[in-house]
């Protein structure tokens, strides 16, 4: 008897062992070689998986340290040479695949987000908004491109990062939107301070906070107090969840001052596992209700 014929009759043998006992039990009966096909692909399949995410940690990671400037010139030069001209919808959608590829960590709201963003501004109809955080101008389009062409609607992005306020303008650009949006290459606490002289507009009807999350709250309160904010000034911010910002949350949820809707989505987290995460919208209903 070889040692292989051996050992496939102790293998049958036990295995005769346990699948008694199983149907016994349970009443099923086991098929060895559907077990030995589930034991052999259970850990692949398992390992794939890992491999899978393993890999988007690495590309996410790689993202992070090139840095936003590098990522979002990345991303709009993508979208150029993969989209036609003047096309708003093709330009997000090239976006979403992209991040949807792993090949970049984009950190951009995406269409479920987006479509949240769409429907606040259709129902709000904002004249001028205020965006702070541009990074290569996702947002910015996906807002810019509902405003109405001829009531003088326009978008104001502050950008931080020189590189990003660039690859922002130049997506814009690509898409002709830039007659309904600018990019402001500065720190949202100096945007919001210098606003009105340097866009010749008096107050903001809709708000979108992406930036840094611990300037959420403080720059709320600087554009509260900045006066540029009326009844009825809607508020929107990304990632409430994920990251997080749970002092923002706090007091968008807590003050008088507004009416807040939370809506819960999924975004894609850092090592590619799906994550949830909420976008706020909350009205602005003025300082005379903070009594
Ligand atoms: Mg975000």
């Amino acid at each position: 008897m070889s040692t292989s014929g051996s050992g496939n009759g102790i293998l049958e043998g036990f295995f005769g062992s346990v699948s008694g006992s199983v149907e016994r039990w349970t009443g099923i009966e086991l098929n060895l070689s559907t077990v030995l096909l589930v034991v052999g692909v259970v850990p692949v399949l398992l390992g794939l998986r890992a491999a899978g995410r393993i890999h988007r940690t690495v590309r996410s990671g790689l993202s992070l340290l090139s840095g936003p400037g590098t990522v979002s010139r990345a991303a709009v030069k993508h979208i150029m040479e993969n989209c036609e001209p003047g096309n708003p919808e093709m330009a997000l959608k090239c976006a979403d695949e992209l991040d949807a590829s792993g090949k970049h960590f984009l950190i951009h709201i995406g269409e479920e987000k987006g479509r949240l963003f769409d429907s606040a501004v259709r129902e709000h109809r904002p004249t001028v908004v205020l965006e702070l955080g541009g990074y290569f101008g996702y947002s910015a389009l996906r807002v810019a491109r509902l405003l109405s062409a001829d009531d003088n609607a326009k978008l104001y992005s502050m950008e931080i990062n020189k590189e990003c306020a660039e690859s922002c303008r130049t997506l814009l650009k690509f898409c002709g939107m830039d007659d309904r949006a600018e990019v402001l290459n500065c720190a949202a606490q100096d945007g919001i301070a210098e606003f009105r002289e340097r866009t010749g507009r008096s107050s903001v009807d809709m708000v979108v906070l992406d930036h840094w999350k611990p300037l959420y709250l403080p720059d709320l309160k600087r554009l509260e107090a900045s006066g540029l904010m009326h009844p009825g000034t809607v508020v929107l911010a990304d990632n409430i969840l994920y990251p997080g910002v749970p002092d923002y949350k706090e007091y968008v949820t807590t003050s008088p001052k507004y009416r807040t809707v939370m809506h819960t989505c999924k975004m894609t987290s850092f090592t590619g596992v799906e994550t949830d995460d909420s976008v706020s919208v909350s009205v602005y209903l003025g300082e005379q209700s903070d009594r």
